[in-house]
């Protein structure tokens, strides 16, 4: 018998009618000749609330504390689907974190998974029962309870499809699956009905939010299949696999956004070894992640330095920063914080010259400036004013003929 995993998300469990529905559906995989495991993340904003409560009483709560009360929110939706299972006459159990035998590594707040013992959970499952687990959790040698970070629930489950030999992962959330672009920016934006993992990856990590990409890459290292589907339809969704043999002709298979953007400039800076290092050290040290890294050539042994954080992130950079720059001898930092990421992505554009061009072109007939560009082997990234995302993503996706299908 197969074993499916399925992972509902916090709006496919917001409340006690959509853990009806959640039911419903895994004893209908049930039933189709499956043994099934559901993954379920806290119900709607529980998480948030949850942080919200932990800040009321303190700013900076212990770390350790922390994941076990933001662990509550998933043990909460799983045990009500255990009994709405159970109601509609299905054998289920839930499994918190512990139970379910994922062992992470210590880093509160942000653990990894580092093995998963399913012998509990395949017990249950030869017992004819569906099994229910807590995502976004796991144990310590030490036994402390950890979370795998926000929307780490997606990991939980490709992990657990992977550790259980499953024949695929099911994402169930509140869209129809991986979109070409964001349809309420971008109305012609199209599902597509397959995604490589590679292309997926830099679609999650430039801002498509449909998918965690730390769960995206664990099923490219492992080669799961992952379906990306609503759990409020039965529409066919987008499989994100090995390959894409459907649809490969259109060499850009998608445009990500991302307007959680905020720019540095250290202003001249001396030109000579180690002032990159002494600038990056301290930021990393601070726990801040830093994108997008440009230095200029340099001019008489002065040249500039331009990163991006998250906007988040900005006054925690700054504070770190300055000191610095001022002790390397910089000129100043400037900031703008009103920013965003346009990136096209796409597997093809690797093979093919001719896609920067495109993308440039189509950002200037539209009079948009390009503050900064990035680029990997599959993807292209532009920096641009904030307030011209939703005209910049259009227009890339005419220019790219993202509309038409194959
Ligand atoms: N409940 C957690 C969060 O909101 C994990 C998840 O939803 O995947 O981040
Ligand atoms: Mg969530």
């Amino acid at each position: 018998m197969a074993i499916i995993v399925q992972k509902y998300g916090g709006s496919s469990v917001a409340d006690a009618d959509k853990i009806k529905n959640v039911a419903r559906r895994a004893i209908r995989a049930e039933s189709a000749g499956n043994q099934v495991v559901v993954v379920v993340s806290a119900m709607g904003k529980t998480t948030d609330e949850l942080i919200k409560l932990a800040r009321g009483i303190e700013e900076n709560p212990d770390e350790r504390e922390m994941d076990v009360l933001l662990s509550t929110g998933e043990i909460v939706s799983s045990t009500l689907l255990a009994m709405a299972l159970r109601s509609m006459g299905a054998k289920a159990i839930s499994l918190n974190g512990a139970q379910a035998g994922i062992k992470t590594d210590s880093v509160f707040s942000r653990a990894r998974i580092l093995n998963i013992n399913p012998r509990r959970i395949t017990g249950e499952l030869d017992k004819g029962k569906i099994v229910i687990v807590a995502g976004f959790q796991g144990i310590t040698d030490e036994m402390d309870v950890t979370t795998l970070g926000r929307g780490g629930s997606d990991t939980t489950a490709v992990a657990l499809a992977v550790s259980l030999g499953a024949e695929r992962c099911e994402i169930y959330t509140d869209v129809d699956g991986v979109y070409t672009s964001d349809p309420r920016m971008v109305p012609e934006s199209r599902r597509l009905e397959s995604i490589g993992y590679e292309e997926m990856l830099e679609l999650a990590t430039y801002g498509a939010r449909v998918m965690h990409n730390r769960a995206v890459e664990l099923g490219g290292v492992y080669n799961m299949p992952i379906l990306v589907a609503s759990s409020f339809n039965d529409n066919p969704g987008t499989l994100i696999c090995g390959g894409n043999p459907v649809e490969v002709a259109n060499k850009v298979r998608g445009i990500a956004h991302d307007v959680n953007v905020a720019k540095v400039t250290v202003v001249g800076v001396p030109d000579k070894p180690g002032i990159a290092c002494a600038i990056f050290e301290p930021l990393a040290k601070a726990g801040i992640s830093v994108d997008t890294i440009v230095q200029n050539a340099s001019i008489d042994r002065v040249t500039d330095l331009t990163f991006t954080v998250a906007k988040s992130d900005m006054h925690k950079a700054m504070k770190v920063i300055e000191p610095v720059a001022r002790s390397v001898g910089a000129r100043e930092c400037s900031t703008d914080t009103k920013l965003a990421k346009v990136s096209v992505v796409g597997a093809g554009i690797q093979s093919a010259p001719g896609y920067a061009a495109r993308m440039f072109r189509a950002l200037y007939d539209e009079g948009i400036n390009i503050e900064l560009i990035t680029t990997s082997e599959i993807r292209i990234t532009c920096i641009i004013d904030e307030a011209r995302v939703g005209d910049a993503m259009r227009t890339l996706h005419k220019a790219f003929e993202l509309e038409q299908g194959v």
